[in-house]
């Protein structure tokens, strides 16, 4: 755990006592301030005591005392109504912070040589593969790489820093919105579409949020930008103009005068004199599809710009183990692939894995972001059948009846497999693919979109067991 110095003889609430809630109390316990823990749900107050957690009803509490308030970045302040708790912290003056404000204050207290080294990363998509693969080549490359932030551990709960540790930070618009101080050695802004917007009112809101990932660099640290959306081009030309600052932008798809890009597979970087290929992302079984290649090209640029070989991070990107839930193969049984996408919780990312395969047996739906799956009707000749889960169907079933795409309303996800596998094996077409690639938020039906991922990942493993059985069988019969 990091502990928080910086807070030393202060009085801090804090609010949401879910894993980082409880490691903020702890840390900044550890570290000498005087906390007051709450949070609205008796399991999580009894959980968190247990863990040594000072509890005060911040319901009954004084708010003028607090200097400032650490409140769980799922917990709104503004929209779409502000919790009682950031009421409470604005009427008494309190400023609101979240864990990564915390673990900001802590390097910049430090130093400048003490200092550990930073590569913070954001965007609407790919905000975790990018963080776990410039985690791994940095660990590959030998250094003490700690990966966490919006993924894996909270900040605070990573291994105490030294000067030699590269701490690997995914960056969500609702911790950014609560965080001041942070100054990234490499910063990444991937792309932006809209999300969140019950949040943030609008989608320029919300960039405007993912955009203070920027904030406190200096000349010397990496300004990485994905050029690959309107919003991104538009973003790194102003960044260009505006100052003279370490300026990477990086495509998947047009290759760039100065920047890191990907054509044709190839990993180009083209950051000093002359052009230079890094390594061939077609051989990176676990880094498939453009946005795949968009977020391999972030993270080469992140771990680059910190002095990193380009032929070590080209070699370690190739040996990326990949990560659960983001376009996943289960398996196979005969010649039908299982391809588990359940993080794709908007139409964007489902996008992604629509637009990487032919043939494909899409399973779809939960509870539905606005517009559904509507932007997605140009990706329809790729796929072959839908089956629909959850809450959506209905709406779903609607837009892919316009599109007249052949559907099927399954219900829940254990149907969807068992339909899916039994078209997809008759099919006459060359490699089907069953995806589970919901363009939907999981919680009408599953805790997450891990428990989703995880249910269909047993879906399939059932399904592969007793495919091979009959296989088996068969051959055994005709021996
Ligand atoms: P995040 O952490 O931002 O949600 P992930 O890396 O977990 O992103 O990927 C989530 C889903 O988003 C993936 O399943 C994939 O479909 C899609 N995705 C991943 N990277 C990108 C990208 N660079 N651009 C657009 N979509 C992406």
């Amino acid at each position: 755990m990091i502990i928080a110095e910086t807070f030393k003889g202060q009085n801090i609430a804090v609010f949401g006592l879910g894993r980082t809630g409880v490691t903020a109390a702890l840390s900044l316990q550890a570290g000498g301030a005087k906390v007051s823990a709450w949070d609205d749900r008796q399991a999580a107050r009894d959980e968190a005591e247990a863990a040594g957690v000072n509890l005060v009803d911040l319901t009954a509490a004084d708010w003028s005392g607090f200097d400032e308030l650490v409140l769980s970045p799922g917990v709104p302040d503004k929209l779409p109504k502000p919790h009682w708790t950031a009421e409470r912290a604005a009427a008494a003056g309190v400023s609101i912070i979240c864990d990564i404000e915390i673990f900001a204050r802590e390097v910049a207290a430090r130093p400048e040589k003490m200092r550990p080294k930073i590569v913070a990363i954001t965007g609407t998509n790919g905000k975790s593969t990018t963080t776990a693969l410039a985690g791994h080549i940095l660990k590959a490359c030998g250094k003490d790489a700690q990966i966490g932030g919006n993924i894996g551990r909270g900040v605070l709960d990573l291994d105490r820093m030294h000067a030699g540790t590269y701490y690997v930070i995914e960056l969500s618009s609702y911790q950014l919105e609560r965080t001041q101080s942070l100054r990234a050695n490499a910063a990444v802004f991937l792309n932006l579409s809209p999300d969140h917007l019950d949040r943030h009112g609008t989608l320029e809101a919300y960039g405007r949020i993912k955009q203070t990932i920027f904030s406190n660099q200096t000349n010397a640290d990496a300004v990485i930008v994905g050029t690959d959306d309107d919003y991104g081009k538009l973003l790194c030309s102003q960044l260009k103009a505006n100052n003279g600052r370490r300026i990477i932008p990086i495509s998947a798809h047009r290759s760039l005068g100065h920047g890191v890009s990907v054509l044709d597979g190839q990993l180009y970087a083209n950051l000093g004199k002359r052009s230079q290929k890094v390594c061939d992302l077609r051989e990176a079984k676990t880094l498939e599809g453009l946005h795949n290649w968009q977020n391999a090209a972030a993270a080469f640029a992140a771990v680059e710009s910190l002095g990193i070989p380009p032929k070590m991070i080209g070699d370690a990107i190739l040996s990326f183990p990949g990560l659960a839930h983001r376009m996943e193969t289960i398996g196979t049984a005969g010649k039908v692939r299982l391809v588990n996408d359940s993080k794709a919780t908007n139409a964007d990312a489902s996008r992604q894995a629509l637009a990487s395969y032919d043939n494909i047996y899409w399973i779809a739906g939960g509870q539905a972001k606005a517009g559904g799956i509507d932007p997605l009707m140009d990706l329809m000749p790729n796929v072959t059948k839908a089956y629909l889960i959850g809450e959506a169907a209905p709406n779903f079933s609607k837009s892919l009846k316009k599109a007249k795409v052949d559907y099927k309303v399954s219900g829940h996800l254990e149907m969807a497999v068992l339909c899916a596998a039994r078209d997809a094996l008759q099919s006459r077409k060359p490699n089907p693919i069953i995806l589970l690639s919901p363009a939907c938020a999981s919680f009408d039906q599953f805790k997450d979109f891990e428990s989703r991922g995880q249910a269909f990942r047993e879906s399939a493993q059932r399904l592969i067991r007793l495919f091979e059985e009959e296989v088996n069988r068969k051959k055994d019969n005709a021996a």
